[in-house]
């Protein structure tokens, strides 16, 4: 079995005996769309530098979107569950069962750091009020109005591991169990990366005889030729 299931990974593993030591948080992304009279403020994505350098999350930023539209976002609202894409509690017996994995949890150490309630106090805020989030892309590009967007975009869910520190984990965690393999933690840039991981993960896969149905180790994504195009 191979365990790429996003939010869910983590639970998966512990079903089968694996990262006892880890838990999560999940964080919902939540998105503004600009109107099409102001959608070409500013023509190119612009993102900020983070100011919470610990934590997996950049400002939000601005976003422009493949087929021309103009979006601000995301913030990191802590949510119950990697489904709560609106409201902030989900199913209640998630949302319970959350909490008493955060008390029983690595995750409650982050209760207790000043730094993670700032950034916490920060994101609900933008939240609950369009304003306070369009005011923190505002701090770089000074003529971005909150009446510029009247609608949500859509919002998506991230959720990084906790390690037995109460730290972030930072790397992508890859864990062997019998018969399976599990892939948490695979954040962002995980969308941008998604071809080159995969095929790294299939070429590891065959390495290690998992995927014994393919008698040739040959990758589909040549590495060798991407590295030194990047060193070139
Ligand atoms: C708000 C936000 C902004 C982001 N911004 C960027 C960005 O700017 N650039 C970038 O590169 N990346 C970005 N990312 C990260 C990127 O989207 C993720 O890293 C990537 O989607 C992770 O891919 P994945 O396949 O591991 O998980 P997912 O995309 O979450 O896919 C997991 C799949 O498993 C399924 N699943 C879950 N549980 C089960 C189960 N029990 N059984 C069967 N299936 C199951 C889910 O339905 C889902 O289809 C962002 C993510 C979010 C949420």
């Amino acid at each position: 079995m191979i365990n790429c299931a996003g939010g869910n990974s983590l639970e998966i593993a512990k079903m089968l005996g694996l990262a006892g030591d880890y838990s999560s948080l999940h964080f919902r992304g939540e998105y503004w769309i600009a109107e099409k009279k102001h959608e070409n403020l500013v023509n190119t994505n612009v993102y900020s530098v983070a100011k919470f350098t610990n934590f997996p999350f950049l400002d939000p930023h601005w976003i422009k979107r493949a087929n021309g539209t103009t979006e601000i976002g995301p913030n990191a609202v802590p949510v119950a569950n990697p489904e709560t894409y609106s409201g902030y509690v989900g199913n209640i017996s998630d949302a319970v069962s959350k909490i008493g994995q955060i008390l029983s949890g690595s995750s409650k150490k982050l209760l207790v750091n000043p730094e993670f309630l700032s950034l916490i106090s920060k994101e609900w805020k933008s939240s609950l009020s369009k304003n306070a989030m369009i005011n923190r892309v505002k701090q770089f590009i000074p003529k971005v109005n909150p009446d510029f967007f009247v609608k949500r975009g859509t919002s998506g869910i991230r959720t990084p591991i906790i390690s037995k520190k109460g730290e972030f984990v930072s790397e992508i965690l890859e864990l062997e169990g019998n018969n399976s393999f599990h892939i948490l933690n695979y954040n962002s840039p995980g969308a941008t990366g998604a071809p080159a991981y995969s095929a790294l993960i299939v070429k590891k896969l065959q390495e290690k005889g998992f995927l014994n149905f393919q008698k040739t180790n040959q990758s589909f994504w040549n590495f060798d030729k991407i590295i030194d195009q990047i060193n070139s």
